[in-house]
């Protein structure tokens, strides 16, 4: 194939290929997060070949390119059966997690709006929520109701249901939800959402390819369309739908709440719009390959690859709990879970999930660090370590598994980063910057921000620590705000030509 290209091309591919020596490798189950490794070399053939035969096909029009409306047709039709949603759900292929959510959030508020709903409304959701839906309400509109969990990331219905009111627009549920992997009260919560008439969205964004085969011989509670109640759900193809990257189905109960997520408009004098997502003209390719993988699949492959998941993901965590410092935390429900220190024992038995992580990193293997929380009810969930677990992973499970035990053994009894620690540790001034940043209504431009990053040890354009506890803990530690901000300026950077 590169061999019709000229020597100019073939040199430019080259520097791709050099490129991407730098990124955390794609494939091999060596990072447990982003990626969902089907361990199936064919698909990956495929869905690049798919790509190519669909490269130069606009996703925009489907009456222009009828191919496109086929392949969603196809897609929509077995998600629907997969979910368990009758005749009335329809709905559409999107970019990905974050475009479904942000669709059902725009969805549910233009269905309130059209029932005489006025002024801001609230979207109701327990704070493991993804962060798409606080980009949502922030992008849309909504007010944010975040409702505390309890320790092990599970939210009690009616703590939900107690927050329903006439301004409340959505309420979101997760199966299951990302940084625990807790499976919300979905058939409880969708029921009391129906009886009050607010719409009851799933964000099945991780669980919704896996889910349906998880556990063949003893039934999940009901999470998907067989909950009464439930007016739409978002499961993401290229999570473990193992497509590329740019593919997720939204779902909809009833064909005028799907159209409800249409844009349409005849008025300006150029062709008229009609667009089921958020984006314009775009590639039908990633969709193509989402349609032939799941082809390729079908319910058999889906059910195997879960099977293969969830082996891996039970020797995973019976490993884990069975490392002396360390806990699972909660019962997560699907190939992921989150790990905290196990606070029942002594310091010098206790094993920081953080240092743990970094530890597990310099043995070649990345994990996902995710900060401790301070609930709106004054409770604090812990920093914890995240873990996907894909099909890929069970080639590897013994090499994984002796490298968490290694790295738990090599940190146990190293205390947790503070925030004590990691403020008295930055340059001497630091604390009176900040605090002139806070008695300041000016926000902070992109100058201070850079030199606050400078100021921590992080250079402009530059690489991340290779420990990332310190760094975790600076950023829990500052007000959001600023954190935020900062994070911005950290990446923005890394872009600015
Ligand atoms: C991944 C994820 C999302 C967001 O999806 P993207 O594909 O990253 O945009 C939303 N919700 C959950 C539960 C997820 O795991």
């Amino acid at each position: 194939m590169t061999s019709a290209l000229s020597d100019r091309s073939t040199d430019i591919l080259a520097r791709l290929t050099a490129l991407r020596q730098a990124d955390a490798p794609t494939h091999g189950g060596r990072v447990l997060s982003y990626v969902y490794d089907s361990g199936l070399a064919e698909l990956d053939e495929l869905a690049a070949e798919a790509i190519r035969i669909m490269q130069p096909v606009n996703g925009l029009d489907p009456t222009t390119f009828p191919s496109v409306a086929a392949m969603e047709r196809d897609l929509v039709g077995f998600a629907r059966r997969m979910l368990h949603g009758g005749d009335d759900v329809t709905g559409s292929v999107t970019s990905g997690g974050t475009e479904s959510c942000l669709l059902a959030v725009k969805t549910a508020r233009d269905v309130w709006r059209a029932a005489g709903g006025a002024g801001a409304p609230r979207l109701v959701a327990p704070v493991t929520v993804h962060a798409a839906f606080s980009k949502a309400a922030q992008y849309l509109g909504l007010d944010l109701d975040l409702v505390p969990v309890s320790a092990d990331g599970q939210v009690a219905a009616d703590a939900l249901t107690a927050r329903f009111g006439p301004d409340v627009a959505l309420v979101v549920v997760s199966a299951p939800a990302y940084p625990h992997a807790s499976l919300d009260p979905i058939a409880a919560v969708a029921a009391a959402a129906q009886a009050a008439g607010i719409a009851c969205h799933v964000d099945a964004c991780i669980g919704g390819w896996v889910l349906p085969w998880w556990s063949p011989d003893d039934p999940l509670p009901t999470w998907d369309f067989a909950a009464p109640g439930v007016t739409s759900i978002s499961a993401d193809l290229h999570k473990f739908g193992y497509a590329p990257k740019g593919a997720s189905v939204l779902l909809h109960r009833g064909r005028d709440r799907h159209r409800a997520q249409y844009f349409a408009t005849r008025r300006w004098p150029g062709y008229p719009v009609v667009n089921a997502t958020m984006l314009g003209s775009k590639s039908a390719g990633a969709l193509a390959a989402a349609w032939a993988i799941v082809e390729r699949l079908g319910e058999s492959g889906f059910a195997e690859l879960a099977a293969s998941c969830r082996r891996s993901t039970d020797a995973v965590t019976t490993a884990i709990d069975a490392i002396d410092g360390l806990r699972v935390v909660g019962s997560p429900v699907g190939p992921l879970c989150a790990v905290a220190t196990d606070e029942s024992l002594p310091a010098q038995r206790r094993v920081d999930p953080h240092h743990w992580a970094d530890r597990v990193r310099s043995h070649g293997w990345l994990l996902q660090l995710q900060p401790g929380h301070l609930q709106s009810d004054g409770s604090r969930l812990p920093h914890t370590t995240h873990l996907t677990i894909t099909p890929v992973t069970e080639s590897v499970l013994p090499d994984l598994v002796a490298a968490l035990r290694t790295a738990a053994d090599e940190v146990r009894g190293v205390p947790a980063v503070t925030a004590d620690d990691v403020l008295g540790a930055l340059p001497v001034g630091f604390g009176d910057v900040l605090g002139s940043l806070a008695n300041r209504s000016r926000p902070i431009d992109s100058a201070e921000a850079s030199a606050l990053l400078a100021g921590i040890g992080i250079r402009s354009g530059g690489a991340l620590p290779e420990r990332m506890a310190p760094l975790l803990a600076l950023l829990e530690s500052l007000p959001a705000p600023l954190t935020e901000r900062l994070l911005v300026e950290l990446l923005a950077g890394l872009v600015d030509p």
